[in-house]
């Protein structure tokens, strides 16, 4: 055990009543942008699996994303806290972005199962599309000894690739699948939205619109859709914009 849940500011204090099972949603990802999708399925996870705090962790240095441009952790990091500052039962840690090296998940869990007491239990949230690839992942066992695995899905969404790998794992996954219309909207979706000179109103909270084009994230937004009153120059951005 490294450090404990009292010395960081970013983690929620649970498990203090040893007769109460307290439940922490861990809501991962890359967050190249946040959007409106992520908040709406933490939010249905809150309600839906009865979860006492969801804790957004931006990925440091994303496992499968080495060859793409990916927009720096302090961004990732900055966005996820301003998207969630109003909602009293999220937390943004900057835990995963301050890691040295590559993040995988078991090391996180890992991490946090040895910080707080065992009546903490761990919902790992992300998207139905990463948890296809679960099983690959690195120490997959130590992810489904420590958490529960929540799968978030648009609808239609077929989850026949995921179910079917998480069947074929020797390891004990267990997996719950919701679906939230709101994840039509996609952070790539966004990104091009950005270069194409487009709004990003009602798909990501205002501030997050503000930070990307005030530090020129991706591209730069049109004046008639507020810009000129967020930034302070109108310089152009070269982007391309990954898959
Ligand atoms: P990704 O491959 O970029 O995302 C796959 C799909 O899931 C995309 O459609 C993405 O949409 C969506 N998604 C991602 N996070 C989501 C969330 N929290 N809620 C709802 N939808 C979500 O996946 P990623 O963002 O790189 O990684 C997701 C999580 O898995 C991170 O915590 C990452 O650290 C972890 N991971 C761990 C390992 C490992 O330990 N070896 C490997 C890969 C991923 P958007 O683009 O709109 O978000």
């Amino acid at each position: 055990m490294t450090q404990r849940m009292e010395e960081r500011i970013d983690l929620p204090l649970l498990g203090k009543d040893p007769s109460h099972t307290y439940r922490m949603g861990i809501m991962g990802g890359t967050f190249d942008p946040i959007h409106n999708g992520h908040l709406v399925a933490a939010e249905q996870a809150f309600d839906d699996l009865e979860l006492d705090v969801v804790v957004f962790m931006p990925a440091g240095r994303p496992a499968f994303k080495q060859d793409k441009r990916v927009s720096s952790g302090e961004d990732r990091y900055a966005m996820t806290l301003l998207a969630t500052s109003d909602n009293p039962h999220f937390i943004a840690s900057r835990f995963e972005v301050d890691r040295a090296g590559i993040t995988y998940t078991a090391d996180t869990l890992e991490y946090l199962s040895g910080i707080y007491p065992k009546n903490v239990e761990f919902y790992f949230i992300t998207g139905a599309d990463a948890i296809a690839e679960i099983v690959t992942w690195r120490h997959a066992e130590t992810i489904a000894r420590l958490a529960h695995v929540v799968g978030a899905t648009r609808p239609g969404y077929d989850l026949e690739h995921a179910r079917s790998a998480i069947a074929a794992s020797n390891h004990h996954f267990d997996v719950t699948y919701l679906e939230v219309p709101a994840l039509a909207i996609s952070s790539s979706y966004l990104r091009e939205r950005v270069v194409a000179g487009q709004s990003l109103r009602y798909l990501t909270p205002d501030q997050v619109t503000g930070y990307i084009h005030k530090h020129h994230l991706y591209g730069v937004l049109p004046r008639r859709y507020g810009a000129s009153k967020i930034a302070e120059t109108d310089v152009e951005w070269e982007g391309e914009v990954d898959g």
